[in-house]
Formats: structure tokens, sequence, C-alpha cells
């Protein structure tokens, strides 16, 4: 009887998992197995949003192997060492695993190799449509500006979709310790697991993405944030299925599926860029905890940034389009460190995740890849855009519900009793300006 021990990390599934697929072939017998990582929590990475969530991630892929016949082995530790004990315990010949794109994620493959030399194998795009390092611009190791990426991203070989594992043996005698539980922080927390992800997808309507995707109260985007994050599906499977569903929405989601690539293979190529400029623009941001807790409790006085700020708050995401003017708000208009902004969004959000949210963030400030880094989103006038007539405001800011349609965006002409805003209207772009000596 061969063994093979599957380590799950950020690929919380059993459909297409190039990790435990392989493990499935190795071996007649697979301990898929979770390690619980105190140092996570260490790094201040393990907020109960994402905590919670991936309790629900844990539960869901224990049920769906022992459907087939397996269970999820839980063990609380380095997972490194935890992985090479329950090899020795399973007298496993073979560790499969994800290979990750986080600096925590090269040293815990490091610490891998060291216990299991030969017997470790590292899997490529497992959390990415396409590994990083797969396309590279000549005489670079990785992209720095998306459109470029995205021409040969398209172009590039992908492999194939696996299908879920119709039956798993799991040896006896593996302990593990009981699946963990966890209060989130926001009441309104989408359920974790692979099972919720799969009908969230079937549910959700990509043909109407294209045109839907920015308007911040029809909220028509798919909601699979924290589905990937967590590896509950698999971007190459979701690429795949919106490919041979055609049309210009699966072509518009594909093109962020792509952007998440980028950030990936821009986080694994760079990892200091998780908490350094990747292209510093200026010396000293302006410091205020008075307004940085006004931005964080949604206080500004601009009521489309205080509803995303509310959003993140209840429910532990936020639109994409409210990302960028909430985020644009605090690192242009108010120019403060997008350190301070991510920070904030890593402890709420449920998608939390190191490439996405600090490369996202750095684009924004300037810093990142935005090939026009000065540029200042207007608070007023993305609300009369994407919020025309009010809708979202309304739903996050309930003091102001009754002022009528677009009005709603300009409180201080008539609900005296709103904040004033932060920076007068005329005032947006000013602080940036002077920083970066734009006249
Ligand atoms: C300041 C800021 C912080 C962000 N932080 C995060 C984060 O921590 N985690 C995260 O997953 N996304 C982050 N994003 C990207 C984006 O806002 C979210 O992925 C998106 O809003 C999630 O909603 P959705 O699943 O409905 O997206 P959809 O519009 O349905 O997109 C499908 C998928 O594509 C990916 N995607 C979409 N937009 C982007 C993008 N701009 N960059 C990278 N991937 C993208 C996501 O995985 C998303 O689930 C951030 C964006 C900004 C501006």
């Amino acid at each position: 009887m061969t063994v093979a021990v599957a380590l799950f990390t950020q690929d919380l599934r059993l459909h297409d998992n190039p990790v435990l697929h392989a493990a499935h072939r190795a071996a007649d017998q697979v301990v898929p197995l979770f390690v619980l990582d105190p140092d996570v929590a260490a790094v201040g990475f393990a907020a109960p949003n994402r905590q919670a969530f991936l309790a629900d991630c844990l539960a869901d892929l224990d049920a769906s192997l022992r459907r087939i016949g397996s269970r999820l082995v839980l063990r609380r530790g380095d997972p490194a060492e935890e992985a090479a004990r329950v090899a020795t315990e399973a007298g496993a010949g073979s560790v499969h695993v994800a290979a990750g794109v986080s600096a925590f994620a090269g040293r815990r493959e490091a610490r891998l190799r060291a216990l299991l030399g030969g017997r470790l194998s590292v899997h490529d795009a497992v959390l990415t449509v396409l590994p990083p390092g797969q396309v590279t611009p000549a005489g670079r190791g990785h992209y720095a500006v998306f459109t470029p990426y995205h021409r040969a991203w398209k172009q590039a070989p992908r492999r194939s979709v696996h299908g879920a594992p119709r039956r798993l043996v799991t040896p006896d005698g593996i302990g593990g310790a009981a699946l963990p539980t966890a209060r989130p922080h926001s009441p309104a927390l989408p359920p974790g697991g692979e099972t919720a992800a799969r009908a969230q997808w079937r549910r959700w309507d990509v043909d109407s993405y294209a045109d839907l995707h920015d308007d911040l109260a029809a909220d028509g985007t798919s909601r699979l944030s924290p589905y990937l994050h967590f590896g509950c599906l698999s971007a190459g499977e979701l690429a795949a299925r919106a490919i041979a569903h055609g049309g210009a929405g699966a072509e518009a989601f594909v093109r962020q599926l792509a952007w998440r690539d980028f950030h990936h293979q821009l986080l694994a190529a760079r990892p200091a860029v998780a908490r350094h400029d990747y292209r510093t623009r200026e010396g000293a941001w302006h410091r205020d905890e008075r307004e940085a807790d006004a931005w964080r409790e949604g206080r500004t006085g601009y009521p489309i940034v205080d509803a995303g700020m509310r959003q993140l708050e209840h429910e532990g995401w936020m639109h994409n389009r409210a990302r960028l003017l909430t985020a644009s708000f605090l690192t242009k208009t108010l120019h403060h460190d997008w350190r301070e902004g991510a920070a904030h969004f890593l402890r709420l959000l449920v998608d939390g995740d190191l490439a996405n949210n600090q490369l996202n963030w750095q684009w924004v400030a300037g810093t990142g890849t935005d090939t026009r880094p000065n540029r200042v989103l207007n608070p007023l006038r993305q609300a009369d855009r994407y919020d025309p007539d009010g809708a979202y405001v309304r739903r996050w800011v309930p003091e102001l519900a009754h002022l009528p349609g677009p009005s709603i965006h300009r409180p201080w002409l008539l609900a005296p009793g709103y904040p004033a805003p932060l920076v007068p209207p005329e005032e947006l772009s000013a602080r940036l300006r002077t920083a970066r000596a734009l006249g």
C-alpha cells in the first residue's frame, strides 16, 4: 500500500486541485492534511472574519472528503514539521503542496524541502491561472504594467482542468485535532467553503458583468473573491469555464482574473512590496489620527466614501469601485500612507489577500504600477457616475436616506447634522499636488 500526503494551504477544494490530483495519482492512499499555523496569527494575518470563513471552509472540505470515503486530518503547529510528522506516521512516499507567492509561503516551502527532501512535490498553477514567472517580458523577471502582461497572459498555454476525485482512501490511525470554530467580526459575512463557492458561481449572472460591474447599487460583481482567496474555487477552472461560455461579460470577468494573476506575479518577484513602495514617489505622508479614524469609521463627510467603509465593516467585503474611491480618498485626498489603509482593509476583508490588497493599494496610491500615478478620484464625480441615484449610499448611510436622488452625495447643502467634509470639495487634490510638487 503506498501513501501520499496532500497538504492543503490556500487550495481548500476537491475540484481542479492539482495537489490532490497528484497525491491521488501517486499512491493508493492519501492523507488530506491541513495545518493551522499559529504564526499566521502571530503576524496579524488571522483576522476574525477570515478565521471564521476558514473554519467554514475546513468543515466543508472535511464533509466533502467524507462523502468520497476520506476525511480531513487537521493538525496545529508549524506546517512543515507537521507535514513531515504525518508523512512519517503514515509511511508516505510523497508530500504534495501548492506553490505560493508570498515570502511566508516561500519560507514554508524551504522548510518543507529541508525536512522532506526529494519526497516533496510543489505544484504550480494551483492558486492562480498561470504560475508567476510563466510569462515574462524580454530581459526582466516580471511584468510591471498590466496591459502587456494581459496580452501575453491571454496567449499563454494553460494546464488542463481536473475533476474532483470520486473516491479517496485514507489510512486509519492518523490522528488529528478537532476542526476549528471562530466568530466573525462582521455580522453579514458570506458562508465559506467549496460548496457555497460553487453555488455562488452557478447563481451569478456573468453575462451582465460587462454592464454592471461598476454600478455600486446593482451589486453585479461575482462576489467570488473570498472563495478565490481561500482556493475554494480554482481560478484556472473559472477562467476556462468563462472562456467557454463566451461573450462580453465573461471576457471582462476573465480580465479581472488576469489582474489577480498580475498582482501575484508581482508579489512573487518582489515579496518586499507587501510592505515597501514598488516605486517611491515622494518622502513624507500626512499623519493625522483624527482623520484616519474618521475614514475608518465612515465619517469623512463624503457619503460615498462613508458608505464603502461601512459596507466593509458590516460585510467584511467592499465593492471594487468603493475600494478604489475610499483608497484614493485616504492616499490622494488626505495623502495618508497606503500602509495605514491596507492594514485596516486586511483587518476586515474576508478576501484580504497580500498580493491583491497591498498591490491594489499601491496602484491607487501611485506607488505601484498605475501608469498615471498622480490621478485623484474625485469622490463627488465618482458618486455621480457610479451611484447616480444615491441608492448605494442610501443602503449604507441610513441617516441620509431621506435625501432625494443624487442630493444625498452633498449632505452639507441639506443635512446640517452630517459630519462636515474632512477636506472641502474644492481642495480634493491640494495635498497631493503640494507633496508631489505638481504645481
Ligand atoms: C484598495 C483595494 C484593495 C483590494 N484588496 C483586495 C483583497 O484584499 N483581496 C482581493 O481579492 N481583492 C482585492 N481588491 C480587488 C477587488 O476589489 C476585489 O477582488 C473585488 O472587489 C472582489 O469582488 P468580486 O469577487 O465580486 O470581483 P469580480 O469583479 O467579480 O472579479 C472576479 C475576481 O477577479 C479578481 N479581481 C477583481 N478585481 C481585481 C483587482 N483589481 N485586482 C486583483 N484581482 C481582482 C478577484 O479575485 C475577484 O473575485 C482590492 C482592490 C482595491 C482597489
